[in-house]
């Protein structure tokens, strides 16, 4: 077998990958069919192809690539931390500097009261860390039957079978004989699409107190905690009406349960600052974090741990349990130099002031789109809702995605990377975004817009 480069031809590549690379959410046989799209390389918002075909990125990769491709600086961090001291563990009463650092510098940035952080090679291990972490936590205050978390259908914590477990994906429950025990799914803040005749207010109102009705059916002394993003991100980027996360925190507070944002997605910076629940004035126990926290640069994840509860957990022996790569040497110092860019050049400062309400007023004005009946934006994460009828909220009656799936593959071949959850389409770009680059976004997504509008009409979508 020759040596397999950039430079071979596409279509072999794309034999070669079908033949032996099994991909993560994809049909093998589908792909082996289509071909997968070879990305070669990239710089700021754009990536080139195998062909050569330049796209702007606008989901960041998934949701990570906050500071932009091409940072030689990371790179850089990563060659020098692999010359001096590419892996040790920090089990065992061990630790190294970048994993010090990182921690350190955590500290400093989370909101006060979080010290502390436990490292996971990505999300789905450290929501897996946090249900161990908050029933050991119970069991070390005497209440070990305080088991059951509470989370969202509709959200998503990751793909492994803890992380699955908490998600409310059913398409993935079904895969596997998830979830595990003592995970309870409430409904999720969608109103577009589930709050029927309610106000946004009434709704939000009315989807947190599922929250209170929950803990009182299973008994308030068995439940361990509450998980929800602040901003679905996978599930289509929910934004939730404001009153909802102030309802969720009261009930939580009411009840003492242990409340855990995962900021896998909202952390760093995409929501305009630098945790979702600044934004939204959530105060959790526990962040998850991963993403945006080295921009995808290198694997790294971790829940960063309220002092009251690592308190707890520091003073219950040894807690049984971490990954090989729990603070990997490399990752750290990636993350580390990330956290200096984000920093120093204060993009998370130019996204709030600058940049996401630029895109803000340009992303909701597509509601006068004649497909689009909801434009929804907070920071850099922004949905827009297909539907035949936007009075009623109407979903198409062709199956759910058909339209959604039609507009992503327009949008691609316009050269807009902007996906599809459903017949919602969503967008996550870089945080280094320019206000051009912002207007270039738009101008693909109308075109893309425009194509499926005439699409769906002619193959008679449009009738609500
Ligand atoms: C992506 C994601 C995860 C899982 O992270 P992985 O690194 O893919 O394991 C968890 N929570 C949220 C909110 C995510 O978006």
């Amino acid at each position: 077998m020759n040596k397999i480069t950039n430079h071979m031809p596409t279509a072999e590549l794309q034999a070669l990958d079908a033949a032996h690379h099994m991909h993560p959410f994809s049909s093998g046989a589908e792909l082996a069919e289509v071909g997968a799209r070879v990305m070669k390389s990239a710089k700021g918002v754009m990536l080139t192809d195998s062909e050569g075909v330049e796209i702007l990125d606008a989901m960041a990769g998934l949701w990570c690539v906050n500071i932009g491709y091409g940072r030689d600086e990371l790179a850089d961090a990563a060659y020098r931390q692999m010359k001096e001291l590419p892996y040790y563990n920090t089990f065992f009463m061990t630790t190294h500097v970048p994993a010090i650092a990182l921690s350190q510098k955590l500290a400093e940035l989370a909101p006060e009261g979080f010290n502390n952080v436990f490292f996971a090679g990505s999300g789905s291990e450290a929501n897996d860390t946090n249900i161990r972490l908050v029933r050991h936590y119970w069991a070390a205050k005497g209440q070990p039957e305080r088991k059951v978390i509470i989370s969202r259908k509709n959200g998503y914590h990751g793909s492994s079978v803890g992380s699955a477990s908490l998600g409310g994906m059913t398409y993935m429950h079904e895969q596997g004989d998830l979830p595990i025990p003592n995970i309870h799914h409430i409904d999720q803040p969608n109103w577009w699409a589930e709050g029927g005749q309610m106000s946004e207010e009434e709704f939000g109102l009315e989807r947190a107190q599922q929250l209170e009705k929950a803990i009182l059916e299973i008994g308030p002394e068995k439940v361990a905690a509450f998980i929800g993003e602040p901003v679905q991100g996978a599930g289509g980027v929910i934004v939730p009406p404001d009153n909802y996360w102030p309802e969720i925190q009261r009930i939580c507070d009411h009840y003492g349960i242990l409340l855990i944002a995962d900021e896998v997605i909202c952390g760093f910076g995409r929501t305009g600052e630098w945790f979702g629940s600044t934004t939204y004035n959530i105060k959790p126990h526990i962040m998850t974090i991963a993403k945006g926290l080295s921009s995808g640069y290198a694997p790294i994840g971790g829940s960063l741990i309220c002092d009251e509860v690592a308190h707890v957990i520091n003073h219950a022996g040894e807690f049984n349990h971490g990954y090989t790569y729990s603070g990997h040497p490399v990752s750290a110092a990636v993350a580390l130099e990330n956290l200096r860019i984000l920093e120093e050049e204060k993009i998370v400062d130019r996204v709030r002031e600058e940049t996401a309400p630029y895109l803000k007023e340009k992303w909701e004005a597509l509601v006068d789109h004649p497909l689009v009946g909801e434009a929804k934006i907070k920071g850099m994460m922004g949905s827009l809702a297909l539907t035949p009828h936007k009075e009623s909220r109407a979903p198409f009656k062709a199956p759910k995605g058909t339209v959604g799936f039609y507009g992503r593959t327009r949008s691609f071949s316009n050269g807009l990377i902007m996906r599809h959850v459903g017949d919602r389409m969503i967008i996550s770009p870089p945080l280094v975004i320019t206000k051009d680059e912002i207007d270039l976004l738009i101008e693909r997504a109308v075109t893309s817009l425009d194509e499926t509008y005439a699409w769906a009409k002619s193959e008679g979508h449009m009738q609500a």
